[in-house]
């Protein structure tokens, strides 16, 4: 980078945190207090996991991936507004935390929320994500297929490949590139586009039910139509204990959301 004529310098002060602190007690923490829990629970190595939606099977597979090579895993969400369809902040603290209480080792995981909103900028968006993960002490971020990507508006490896167009040494935090995950009914268990061999895309017809083929990819649009007409969603999606939460949200007639859904955004 070329550096102009002038270099301010100063203490940085923040003006407002706005309602976050209080309405994500215990979830909603500064740099400073993610890092001192880092500490103490002495990990050198923490991956961080973005996350925008609930914690299905396939994103808690790319946790798992993290936790065999780092010693503790930051789930970081973001808790910012929402585009029409999604599914808000509160619900998903709800559903991350079950999941985490039951199937993951808690002294290797925390849930944490950073206060923005998706940008859906893909690569230059995995690059903010991971600068902010950086000042939160982790030393990786999970960098899935389609970062933080919309419909098909970048190649679904241009976030993973941005990392390499950097300067050297530009970012300490190193990315942890993983291909996109799903349960797999050949295979038999959670698999990535990197492992499994089998292309066909797995039935679930709209009662829920598995009706045949490979690679089980919810969309969006078909999970919420199934969880807001109470219908069945295949375990082999995710964990009963999160779609409790989430029949809970969808069962309120207040809350319901469209189920329109102007992309199909991931991550
Ligand atoms: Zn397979």
């Amino acid at each position: 980078m070329s550096h102009g004529a002038m270099n301010l310098a100063g203490p940085v002060r923040v003006v407002s945190e706005s309602y976050y602190p209080e309405a994500f007690l215990g979830i909603y923490q500064r740099p400073a207090e993610a890092r001192a829990m880092f500490e103490a629970r002495g990990w050198n190595t923490v991956a961080a996991l973005q996350l925008r939606n609930p914690m299905h099977n396939a994103h808690a597979y790319l946790a798992r991936i993290a936790m065999e090579v780092c010693d503790g895993i930051y789930v970081h969400q973001l808790i910012g507004k929402l585009k029409a369809g999604d599914i808000p902040a509160d619900v998903r603290v709800k559903a991350i935390a079950v999941l985490m209480n039951k199937y993951f080792r808690k002294e290797r995981v925390i849930q944490g929320g950073y206060p923005m909103e998706m940008r859906y900028a893909g690569p230059r968006e995995a690059l903010l994500h991971a600068v902010f993960r950086q000042n939160y002490g982790c030393s990786h971020l999970i960098v899935g297929r389609d970062h933080a990507g919309v419909g098909d508006t970048y190649g679904p490896y241009d976030a993973q490949k941005i990392f390499h167009e950097i300067p050297p040494g530009a970012l300490l935090l190193k990315p942890l590139p993983l291909d996109w995950a799903f349960y797999c009914y050949e295979c038999g268990g959670m698999a990535s586009m990197k492992t499994c061999p089998h292309d066909s895309q797995a039935v679930i017809d709209d009662q829920g039910n598995y009706k045949g083929g490979a690679r089980l990819m919810l969309s969006g649009t078909l999970l919420r139509k199934l969880l807001s007409e109470g219908k069945p969603v295949p375990k082999e999606f995710s964990k009963p204990e999160v779609m409790t939460v989430l029949r809970e949200y969808y069962d309120k007639p207040r809350t319901k959301p469209e189920v329109q859904h102007p992309g199909t955004a991931r991550n």
